[in-house]
């Protein structure tokens, strides 16, 4: 592991992680294939709503989440099958106690599952002194989930392929966003079927090229970026949630320069021209009564990250 590795083992017994959300600027996706996945063309961009997981090595392997709402605590947990498939492919390992402080909604299209894989993925690899790079671990993460790369990474990148072949995208512009969060969640493999049944159907427009947003990034205008969001996906998630038409309706009237569907939906993201902005748009969203909650984050966040502890003071 070299120096300078993001996942060398703090001091204490145990370590803490922080992994972003995500929301994608741009999704384009593909006719589905014979196997099918689609292809999409992607824009993440990392938010500093984050979770944070507490990793301890325990006699017994166990995952709790708090709060614990439509998480699997045991087996299931992807923060858990991170640390087997890591403890498998390495060789190594032992068992850990794993807590989520949750932040990112579950089932909200913000990729919380996968934060949280990555997170597990960093801790483990720090906490057992493990000689795994970025991209060792990455190899183990794309196995796991398609955006847990992303959540590694972090900062704003293009991803082709299922989303998890990733370059980075250089932008000078700090982003502010307002985030509403729906009741319950959207499942993701329903959203992709609904809108091959839309597309089936009919032809729902489909987003521009993607070179409008890459442009826009560069630039790091925020009004720019806000005119080039776009998301195959909004059509399905609002054919399912025709609730979501309200909520981005109340945002753009309270003062945002755009909205966008985040993934398969069902948050909603705003982006607003600065931190005032958004904090005067989250209140006035948070009064319309089109939401279950609303939140302010900022982007671009980095990727999961061991949180480096303080010294104790004597
Ligand atoms: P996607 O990455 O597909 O956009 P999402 O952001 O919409 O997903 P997630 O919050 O990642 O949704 O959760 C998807 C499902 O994964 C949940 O319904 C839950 O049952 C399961 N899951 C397993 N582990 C976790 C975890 N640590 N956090 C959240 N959900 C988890």
């Amino acid at each position: 592991m070299s120096p300078s590795s993001p996942t060398r083992l703090p001091a204490g017994p145990g370590v803490r992680v922080r992994a972003p959300s995500k929301v994608n600027l741009y999704l384009a996706v593909g006719d589905v294939r014979d196997d099918g996945y689609h292809d999409l063309v992607t824009v993440f961009h990392a938010l500093d709503l984050a979770d944070e997981l507490t990793i301890t090595p325990a006699r017994r392997s166990s995952v709790r989440c708090t709060p614990a709402d439509g998480v699997p605590a045991g087996a299931k947990n992807l923060a858990g099958m991170a640390v087997r498939l890591l403890a498998q492919r390495t060789r190594s390992g032992g068992p850990v106690a794993i807590d989520i402080a949750k932040q990112i909604p579950v089932a909200g299209g913000m990729a919380g599952g996968s934060a949280d894989a990555a997170a597990a993925l960093v801790g483990c690899a720090a906490l057992w002194e493990l000689d795994l790079d970025r991209r060792q671990l990455t190899e183990i993460g794309r196995e796991l989930g398609a955006d847990v790369p992303f959540a590694l990474a972090g900062g704003t990148a293009l991803g082709t392929g299922r989303g998890d072949l990733l370059s980075p995208v250089m932008t000078r512009a700090r982003l502010h966003w307002v985030l509403a969060m729906a009741e319950g969640g959207l499942s993701t493999p329903a959203v992709f079927a609904e809108l091959d049944r839309l597309r089936e159907q009919g032809n729902p427009p489909r987003v521009k090229p993607v070179d409008t947003m890459l442009a826009a990034l560069a630039g790091g205008e925020p009004a720019a970026v806000a005119a080039a969001l776009g998301n195959d996906l909004q059509a399905a998630a609002v054919s399912l949630q025709p609730e979501l038409r309200r909520t981005l309706r109340a945002g753009e009237a309270a003062g945002a320069l755009g909205g966008v569907v985040s993934g398969s939906g069902p948050t909603v993201a705003f982006l607003c021209a600065d931190a005032e902005s958004a904090g005067a748009v989250a209140a006035e969203l948070a009064g319309s009564g089109t939401c279950r909650s609303v939140r302010v984050a900022a982007g671009p966040a980095p990727g999961a990250r061991v949180i480096p502890t303080s010294p104790v003071r004597g």
